[in-house]
């Protein structure tokens, strides 16, 4: 994934967008941003950087993972999955992960993965009578469609998507235009122009994690 700072703007819309393709639960974070401000009025200066799992190819969570075969794995695609299955809750992935992008289940029953909606049907269903919120079951073709308890979670690049020849969500839903998914490996990819027609990073390089998710900008500041 390519996320272009020159054109974010920093809505939320990839965040929002996530939640609801996902049914991402209350307090996870799927898709979320770093957001930094600095200085003082009129020298003032404000970044914000979306953030998700960076399906990092040399993955320090698949790594850390003792199961065999791994609860968290590389498909052959590069995207980094969790099996709900084979997970047994030890968050050894998540506190190798160099950027925080792993969820622990901390609840002691199975919840539907529509979980996070019931607060928001009570709510609505006060307003609005018997309308009922949507939630999506789309990722329940390739992942968990029940949400175990004490398990791991993460952004799956939409796994459920990207296995029917379309973009992870957050892409689509970018008013900007600002996020970019594609083949790496074809040279001719959108993806693969951006990194060659511009000055590009990746969050922490120093961990040595191989991230998958680039980002461009032009500013003065790099992170
Ligand atoms: Fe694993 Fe974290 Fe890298 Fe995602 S960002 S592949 S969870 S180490
Ligand atoms: Fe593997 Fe699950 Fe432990 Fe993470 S929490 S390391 S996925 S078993």
């Amino acid at each position: 994934m390519v996320i272009d700072l020159r054109r974010c703007i920093g809505c939320d819309a990839c965040n929002i967008g996530c939640k609801n393709e996902n049914n991402v639960p209350t307090g996870f974070f799927w898709a979320h941003h770093i957001l930094e401000q600095h200085g003082e009025f009129p020298d003032y200066r404000y970044r914000y950087i979306p953030t998700l799992c960076n399906h990092c190819g040399n993955a320090p969570c698949v790594a850390a993972c003792p199961v065999e075969p791994k609860a968290i794995f590389k498909l052959p695609n590069n995207i980094t999955m969790n099996s709900q299955e084979r997970c047994i809750g030890c968050r050894a992935c998540e506190f190798a992960c160099p950027y925080g992008v792993i969820y622990y289940n901390p609840r002691d029953e199975d919840v539907h993965a529509e979980w996070q909606t019931v607060e928001a049907r009570a709510m609505v269903e006060r307003v609005g009578g018997d309308t009922i919120p949507w939630s999506n079951p789309d990722p329940g073709n390739t992942w968990a469609a029940i949400r175990r308890p004490h398990k791991v979670e993460k952004c799956s690049f939409c796994h459920h998507r990207v296995e029917v020849g379309e973009s992870p969500w957050c892409t689509v839903v970018c008013p900007a235009t600002a996020r970019f998914f594609g083949d790496l490996d074809d040279p001719d990819s959108e993806v693969s122009r951006l990194l060659a027609e511009n000055e590009y990073f990746v969050l922490q390089p120093e961990a040595a994690t191989d991230p998958q998710v680039y980002y461009i900008n032009d500013f003065d500041q790099k992170a």
